[in-house]
């Protein structure tokens, strides 16, 4: 028997787990899955947290649950690949060697990479919302809130699911709101870009309705390091902003085990081929989800759109068929902006964001680059479409991994996309 081993069972390694299972030939290859972790995160039910929208009854499912029946599943820490030998060693038991290897290991926050972070105001005053215990202590900071300056702040880019933060602000400009505190909270997003967002016809619409929301922004703010003592965040060209409550989307890098394999660049991605999902290393290695060093979102509706391609590409490849460079940065995202409402966001590598309807043309129903409440309830199915399609790859009709044109207006600047 050969042997594929996929490292990871988070979105993106369980999607592929559930896909190669039912595509490979199960008696010539046998499909092992590592992590160390029991339980499967929904991520962007993390949002929702803080505002007492979701609990962990939402968020948290065992792992082994979305792991098909002969599937090897093995919890363990992986301490690195030893990529010349096709093997992988773990922190503990025997090594595994493999004929093909899938990394699927994500990408996690970094708080202790900014100085001061993780000092006196950490889980004080100084929360995120990126990790199941973050966003359940923020929750408690929100509910014990009674006014004064919030301020929400991203480090650095590239970060998971870019619009979260931003929803974040116009979730807590709506949450404020209902309770009487919106008057007395000064509401700032603090971001080291240059405006709302990284595409500029989306973040030209999402800055409007930052300041139609009284949020006020403050751009190519890059972080130095957190004054606990003074309550500030400082910037290298030595801005401040002080906070009572600080949100902020600490770096975010990839698995240390990418460094430890000689695989991972200065923040642990790993270089992966843009459109067949191959490492740029190694012919049996391929990569997908956050792991990778794409310029495409690192998002769950990417890995989905990327699994798809991957799975055709590892048969491809068993048969010593050429790989299809299929992959074109299709991402989709719905981003809450309160009240009841969102926007829909749908790109790829080569076209930004930009208006139209989802998934069929003229019909929708969704709106894209519009705020709207059929969009909130497509955000709020998400859920139940991630634990019960998505994850266990059961087919999504109407929406494929390469992004169609049809149904959007496209006015001629938005298809010089920027690749961040
Ligand atoms: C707040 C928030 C909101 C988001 N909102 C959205 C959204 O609205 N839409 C959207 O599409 N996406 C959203 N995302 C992003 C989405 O959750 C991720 O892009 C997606 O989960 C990536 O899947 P992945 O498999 O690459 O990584 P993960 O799902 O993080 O899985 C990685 C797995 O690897 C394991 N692992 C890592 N290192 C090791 C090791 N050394 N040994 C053993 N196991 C290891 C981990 O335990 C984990 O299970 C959001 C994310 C966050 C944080």
């Amino acid at each position: 028997m050969k042997r594929l081993v996929i490292l990871g069972a988070g979105t993106a390694g369980t999607m592929m787990a559930n896909r190669l299972r039912k595509g490979m030939p199960a008696g010539e290859w046998q499909i092992t899955i590592i992590d160390q972790d029991r339980r499967h995160y929904y991520q962007p039910g993390f949002l929702f947290m803080p505002f007492g929208i979701y609990s962990e009854k939402d968020v948290i499912k065992p792992k082994r649950q979305f792991i098909p029946q002969g599937v090897e599943y093995a919890e363990a820490e992986i301490e690195r690949i030893d990529a010349e030998q096709n093997r992988v060693l773990l922190r503990s038991g025997g090594p595994l060697d493999y004929d093909l290897l899938i990394i699927a290991t994500g990408a996690k926050t970094a708080p202790d990479q900014t100085e001061g972070m993780t000092g006196a105001d950490w889980r004080k005053r100084v929360f995120d919302f990126y990790t199941f215990d973050g966003a359940a202590a923020l929750h408690q900071a929100l509910h014990d809130w009674n006014g004064g300056r919030l301020v929400v702040h991203v480090c650095e880019m590239p970060i998971k699911c870019a619009p979260a933060p931003l929803e974040f602000a116009f979730l807590a400009d709506w949450w404020l709101t209902e309770r009487g505190l919106r008057d007395k909270t000064e509401l700032l997003y603090v971001t080291p870009l240059s405006g709302a967002f990284t595409k500029p016809i989306a973040s030209h619409v999402l800055g409007h309705l930052l300041e139609e929301k009284r949020i006020s922004v403050v751009t190519d703010f890059s972080i130095g390091s957190v004054d606990s003592d003074r309550h500030k965040i400082v910037s290298w060209d030595e801005r401040e902003v002080g906070y009572d409550l600080l949100v902020t989307v600490p770096t975010n890098i990839g698995d240390a085990a990418m460094a430890r394999s000689g695989l991972g660049d200065e923040s642990n991605f790993v270089a992966t081929d843009r459109h067949t999902l191959q490492s740029k290393n190694y012919e049996n290695i391929f990569v997908l989800g956050d792991a990778t060093d794409l310029p495409s979102s690192k998002a769950g509706s990417v890995a989905h759109f990327e699994a798809e391609v991957l799975t055709q590409n590892i048969l491809h490849s068993i048969q010593g068929a050429p790989l299809q460079p299929d992959f074109d940065g299709h991402s989709n995202c719905f981003l809450e902006s309160g009240y009841g409402k969102a926007f829909l966001l749908d790109f790829n590598y080569d076209l930004q964001p930009v208006k139209g309807t989802f998934p069929f043309p003229f019909v929708g129903p969704f709106s894209l680059l519009r705020e709207t409440r059929i969009n909130h309830w497509g955000k709020l199915a998400f859920k139940w479409i991630y634990w019960n399609i998505l994850l266990k790859a059961v087919p999504l009709p109407g929406i494929g991994h390469r992004m169609s044109r049809a149904g959007k207006q496209i006015p001629p600047e938005a298809l010089k996309a920027p690749t961040a």
